[in-house]
């Protein structure tokens, strides 16, 4: 049924019963699996916020001269959404990696070895849907609602955008 399956991961409690599912399903179908994550440009949510501090990524003040203004250009939004601190793009990039390995420790739970992990560039859903696109993905496997803070809505703008535009099955994952 299933040859390729492309799971997205943003460290979650639905991203993560989503890798739990598409590793489940990729052992069913003898199918490949594919774990992304994609580094945003954004504004930061406190739950990716406490997962720097936890790895120990941030410190309040860090580094001065990388202020979130002059990361994210909006000031207001960018100040209040880091809480003062400057994200530099390698504290992204450590998060996502984070965000890959606990993925890749879930995937293998549910018995699945991922062929690939990818961490991606750019607009999340954009660059998920190229990527399962340039894969060859018949199915992707994403959460409802991932780390935004925005919880009254029923799905999050990422998933939303995927379940609408991929060209592939997709299942969203509660
Ligand atoms: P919003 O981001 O719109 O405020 P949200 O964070 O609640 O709302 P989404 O971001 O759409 O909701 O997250 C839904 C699912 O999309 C997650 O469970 C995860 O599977 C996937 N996802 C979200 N962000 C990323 C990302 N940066 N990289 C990979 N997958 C992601
Ligand atoms: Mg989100």
């Amino acid at each position: 049924m299933f040859k390729k399956i492309l799971v997205a991961a943003d460290g979650s409690g639905h991203s993560d019963k989503a890798v739990e599912i598409a590793g489940d399903l990729a052992v069913k179908y003898g199918a490949d699996l594919t774990i992304v994550h994609a580094i945003g440009h954004g504004e930061i949510s406190e739950e990716f916020l406490k997962m720097a501090e936890a790895e120990h990524l941030i410190e309040a003040g860090a580094d001065e001269s990388l202020t979130p203004a002059s990361l994210y250009g909006d000031v207001a939004s960018a100040t209040k959404a880091t809480r003062g601190y400057g994200i530099s793009y390698r504290v992204h990039e450590q998060v996502g990696e984070r965000i890959i390995s606990d993925a890749t420790d879930i995937a293998k739970r549910s018995g699945a070895v991922p062929v690939e992990t990818m961490i991606l560039d750019g607009d999340p859903a954009k660059s998920i849907l190229d990527t399962a696109k340039e894969k060859d993905a018949d199915l992707i496997v994403i959460g409802t609602r991932g780390l935004g803070s925005l919880k009254g809505l029923l799905m999050g703008s990422v998933s939303q955008k995927v379940t609408q535009l991929c060209e592939c099955s997709c299942i969203t994952v509660k």
